[in-house]
């Protein structure tokens, strides 16, 4: 049998290697990328018709063949032109998506916009920017079902991440990974 002194001491020891490794091991411990969730978007093409949901980002990179689909997606679909989408309009629309609480998919009024079709668009309505950030694959219109047009503006507003547009008369909402701003 130890002494008591004996017994004291090896659970003195023992508790100062338990915090030893405790404090050692919070490096280790930090956020590796597969425990950051995947980045999932959904959305419902209203020209096209066309629906997509898909992991975008995971363990710590974009996914190619998800980014070629949401590119397709969000083609000028009057001209079947593709240009690739900012990774951080997408991360925008994930952050957005996530405050206004809803499982319902962003519904795209207009995603990349050629220069010819946003040329064409300039002539018929004040709303369309001669250098709009749409022919950088930087910007999208959109609207959520169940979310009030003026919710989806004000939480857009709330992550200052780029442009916000509102256009109630049209029932969309323009948001870009641009300057912070507001129209
Ligand atoms: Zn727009």
């Amino acid at each position: 049998m130890p002494s008591g002194e004996g017994v004291n001491r090896r659970r003195f020891l023992g508790i100062a290697a338990a915090g030893l490794l405790a404090g050692s091991s919070v490096p280790a411990i930090a956020a590796p990328f597969s425990l950051a969730p995947p980045r999932l978007l959904n959305f419902d093409n209203l020209h096209t018709g066309e629906k997509l949901k898909t992991v975008y980002w995971e363990d710590g990179r974009y996914l190619p063949e998800a980014m070629r689909h949401i590119n397709w997606l969000l083609r000028d679909f009057r001209t079947d032109q593709i240009h690739p989408i900012d990774p951080r309009l997408l991360d925008l629309l994930t952050n957005l998506h996530a405050r206004l609480d809803s499982r319902q998919p962003f519904e795209v009024i207009s995603g990349y916009r050629s220069p010819e079709t946003n040329a064409m668009l300039a002539t018929l309505t004040d709303g369309v920017a001669q250098n709009s950030l749409h022919m950088q694959g930087m910007a999208i219109d959109i609207r959520v079902p169940g979310r009030h047009l003026g919710y989806v503006r004000a939480a857009a507003l709330s992550l200052r991440a780029g442009g916000v547009g509102y256009y109630p008369h049209s029932d969309f909402v323009h948001v870009d990974t641009g300057r912070v701003r507001t129209w």
